[in-house]
């Protein structure tokens, strides 16, 4: 079996507060995904991930893929343990790294041929060899391989867009039902450190990896439709919307989100990719996604970009120099609990590592918190 979702409460504008079942985590969502791009969510160790109450990360197929291998990641028992995460994890397809960092690309209906961004070496990536290194790779839950169509496009370049995605859907999924039980941590699951509580029921088969498929179609609400049916005629185990947050203006973001999440499956959850700004995600999780990640808390965090029930704070600022107060006087995190905002902004200004390390706790315990309150809300009862 692979995932299972099971939703606790549900309200009125759709928003639904559900635990989704995986191998190596119950995951309480709405959840929002810390960025693990190249098997570490940059600055951060695991450790402090979890005591931040992250539940599920994303790893990169394509920059694990290039470096240290998947394959190297298989014959050391998989992603989980190679970088000792003991919860759940989502690979991207790697789809959207060739697209957006190597150089060279040559698209054509079999696959993308590519150059590293690293060092120029030739690679050629197929669904089929996607959903191969994603894996071995291991995480709880991959990624159809498709193509993330720009933004602006022309119809015709949307419409030609979608046609690869959604063959290339069928093919990723095909390959994965032939191969999901290939897993590296199938027959180990058990005699890992952290039990895999709840999907290992008496009588149930052995755990595997799930599959999404992706909703592409550009901005144009009759693709996006048509891409979200026939993905649903599919029958992935979850759904994503991609191909947003690309430089589009927030409301067609939103558009497209509320035009495409009533065609899911209520019962399957949602994922929506790459979102998104604090008041974003909260505003997402309660029209009924369950599931975003972004690269932005740390992103951000590491050009000194804090997020703050007070709104944004560049702690590169002059006026912080002495300002003996915590980042978000409101935050209970580890760094607002013992650190001030002049300590922070002289970390940064001198160009310490830690200054990474502090304010992407700091931004991610923010990110986190949001989606908290979120899930409280959505079901009071619970919390
Ligand atoms: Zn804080």
């Amino acid at each position: 079996m692979s995932l299972t979702f099971n939703i606790l409460n549900q309200t009125d504008a759709g928003g639904r507060r559900a635990e989704l079942i995986l191998p190596h985590r119950t995951v309480q969502t709405p959840v929002f995904m810390p960025v693990g791009t190249a098997g570490t969510v940059k600055a951060v160790p695991q450790d402090i991930l979890e005591s931040l109450g992250a539940e599920i990360i994303l790893g990169n197929t394509y920059h694990l893929y290039l470096r240290p291998g998947h394959e190297a990641i298989n014959r050391m028992g998989g992603l989980h343990k190679f970088i000792s995460w003991p919860r759940a994890m989502l690979t991207d397809s790697g789809g959207f790294q060739v697209f957006s960092l190597s150089a060279l690309r040559k698209v054509t209906d079999e696959g993308v041929r590519f150059r590293s961004h690293l060092d120029g070496s030739s690679h050629f990536f197929t669904p089929e060899h996607s959903m191969d290194v994603q894996i071995a790779l291991g995480a709880d839950i991959a990624m159809a391989f498709d193509e993330c169509t720009e933004y602006p496009a022309e119809r015709t370049r949307a419409e030609e867009s979608l046609r690869l995605t959604m063959a290339w859907a069928k093919r990723s999924l095909v390959h994965f039902r032939a191969h999901q039980q290939d897993v590296p941590w199938l027959h180990t699951l058990h005699e890992d450190r952290v039990p895999p509580v709840s999907i290992l029921r008496p009588g149930s088969d052995a755990p595997s990896q799930s599959l999404f498929g992706i909703v592409q179609g550009g901005m144009y609400r009759d693709l996006r439709r048509e891409s979200a049916e026939r993905l649903v005629e599919m029958d992935f185990d979850g759904y994503a919307i991609g191909g947003l947050s690309v430089g589009e203006p927030r409301d067609l973001t939103m558009e497209m989100i509320a035009e495409v999440l009533p065609l899911l499956p209520p019962g399957k959850p949602r994922y929506v990719m790459g979102v998104g700004y604090p008041d974003e995600i909260e505003q997402y999780a309660r029209m009924g996604v369950d599931m975003m990640d972004c690269v932005l808390p740390t992103r951000a965090a590491r050009h000194g970009l804090l997020f703050t029930s007070e709104g944004r704070l560049n702690i590169k600022g002059k006026r912080y120099a002495e300002d003996q107060s915590p980042p978000d006087p409101a935050c209970q995190c580890m760094v607002c609990h013992r650190y001030s905002r002049a300590y922070l902004r002289h970390l940064m200004h001198v160009g310490e590592a830690l200054s990474a390390t502090l304010n992407s706790i700091h931004n991610l315990a923010y990110y986190l918190g949001i989606m908290e309150r979120v899930r409280a809300s959505l079901h009071p009862q619970a919390s």
